[in-house]
């Protein structure tokens, strides 16, 4: 480092999921890699600790799986779903390419991961609060500005920066062209010394008031997340211990209750905003923006590190063919193409999370959709596969959408009529669809809706 500055090839920014695995992917191309993180220690957080089959799959693409090694992952090999004391167990549908999901402490797979990008000489592992991006023209970036742990201002140059501030990103903004939008709330308590009713599979508890998850994520424990929509979240002073006790107590197998009560007395909740974050990329040269900066869902379904994954190998991939062709980092047809084929990869999942978080805060449809998936066969195994990330095709998703409004019209209609079950399927379905795919999905959207909205008028 001189004159507070750093001259590199590749900056990355963020260290977390996102960050450390696209620099350990690209570690092998032996271009200078600066990576900054403001805080390389394990921390203790309530995201990221499911990780679906597919991610698991794309994770192994990435030539990073021992990230998984060593950390008391617990498999996890498909989804119990709870409806007013009557459950289903649906598995995910593995192959011998597709393995199980896996639950583990978020803050330990990170760590892993970090050490698999630090095993590589070329890269630079920077311990720094990232301030601003460093323009070198109106349109163009060409590195970033941060704070050392002396409190000392440094500029990092490079032709490609890629950006992954995560969650809280606070460069997104000069980055994406659509804000984001916080949707409610996740509790999230840890269950210790109890067991699941059906081991190995994630629980999802639909419930009048909101629905809430849990699944195995270290030996004897587990991870409770509890959805508090609205737009601030309770605190400790509002009752939260009581309304936590109300929205899950009376919807909890019995095997469970001790150790709920247990996590709730020791009062550690930690609460976290859920957002919406379609991915619309600016148009400035010299960056790419990746990860839960660029795109965000609900995490109901557990599919953001799986997008995080599947963008990373994709992105990677661009990286190395381009520059396997003698090109260099800053002419940017590579990041285009990353952008403009996102949505095949990863619009499903992006879908079929809020979609269902909607549906499951709808009563009628939430019925619907658990009696949907009690017929079983393509109706138990098609939803699954979309939510394990291994079907990623919007037809099929439209199509069991679709099939839940319809069921929803035949066999749930006392309380709601056809025309508002449909105008409510629509008005979920619809601008998630729209914002992934503007034009010809739009008239997919169409057909598939007509045959079930004309039936049912
Ligand atoms: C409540 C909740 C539960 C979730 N559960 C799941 C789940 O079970 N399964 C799943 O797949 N996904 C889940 N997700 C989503 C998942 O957590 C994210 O998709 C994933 O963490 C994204 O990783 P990231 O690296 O992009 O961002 P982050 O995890 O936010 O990491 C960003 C990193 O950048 C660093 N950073 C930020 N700003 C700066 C700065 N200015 N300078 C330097 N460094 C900086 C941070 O310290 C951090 O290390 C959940 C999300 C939420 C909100």
């Amino acid at each position: 480092m001189e004159n507070n500055s750093i001259e590199t090839d590749i900056c990355i920014i963020g260290g977390g999921v996102t960050g450390a695995s696209i620099a350990a992917s690209l570690g092998n191309t032996g271009k200078r890699i600066t990576i900054i993180e403001r805080n390389w220690e394990e921390t203790d957080r309530i995201v990221g600790e499911l990780l679906q089959p597919a991610g698991v799959h794309m994770l192994d693409k990435l030539g990073l799986s021992q990230a998984l090694d060593n950390i008391d992952a617990q498999v996890v090999t498909g989804y119990s779903v709870y409806n007013q004391n009557k459950a289903i167990h649906i598995d995910y549908p593995l192959t011998k390419e597709m393995k199980p999901g896996l639950g583990f402490r978020n803050g330990k797979f990170v760590q892993n991961l970090r050490a698999c990008l630090k095993a590589y000489p070329n890269i630079q592992c920077i311990e720094g609060n990232v301030t601003a991006l460093h323009y070198s023209s109106a349109n163009r970036i060409d590195g970033a500005v941060f704070l050392n742990s002396n409190g000392i201002s440094v500029q990092v140059h490079a032709p490609l920066t890629i950006v992954c501030d995560g969650i809280f990103s606070k460069l997104r903004s000069e980055l994406t062209t659509i804000p984001h939008k916080v949707t409610g709330f996740f509790a999230g308590l840890i269950l210790d010394n109890c067991r699941l009713p059906h081991p190995d599979h994630g629980h999802v508890f639909i419930t009048d008031t909101s629905p809430f998850v849990v699944y195995p994520v270290a030996s004897g424990k587990l991870r409770m997340l509890i959805d508090m929509p609205g737009e601030v979240p309770p605190k400790m002073q509002d009752g939260l211990i009581e309304i936590l006790k109300q929205r899950v107590w009376p919807f909890l197998p019995d095997s469970m209750k001790q150790s709920f009560d247990s996590a709730l007395q020791n009062e550690k909740i930690k609460m976290m905003p859920n957002h919406k974050l379609h991915p619309a990329p600016a148009k400035i040269g010299g960056v790419v923006i990746i990860g839960d900066a660029f795109n965000m869902r609900h995490p109901l379904t557990g599919g953001g590190m799986t997008v995080a994954f599947t963008d990373v190998y994709r992105l990677s991939q661009y990286i190395k063919k381009h520059l396997l062709e003698g090109r260099l980092l800053s002419e940017e047809k590579y990041i285009n193409d990353f952008y403009s084929d996102k949505s095949d990869e990863t619009g499903v999942i992006n879908i079929l999370a809020d979609a269902l978080y909607n549906v499951l805060r709808q009563p009628v449809l939430s019925h619907a959709c658990f009696s949907y998936l009690q017929q079983g066969g393509d109706c138990a195994t098609g939803p699954i596969s979309l939510l394990s990330g291994i079907e990623r095709n919007k037809g099929v998703l439209m199509k069991h959408f679709s099939a839940v409004a319809k069921h929803a019209c035949t066999k749930h209609n006392q309380t709601m009529n056809r025309t508002d079950i449909v105008k409510e399927a629509v008005r979920i379905i619809r601008p998630l669809y729209l914002h992934e795919n503007p034009v010809w999905h739009h008239k997919l959207l169409l057909q598939l809706s007509l045959p079930f909205i004309s039936q049912h008028k």
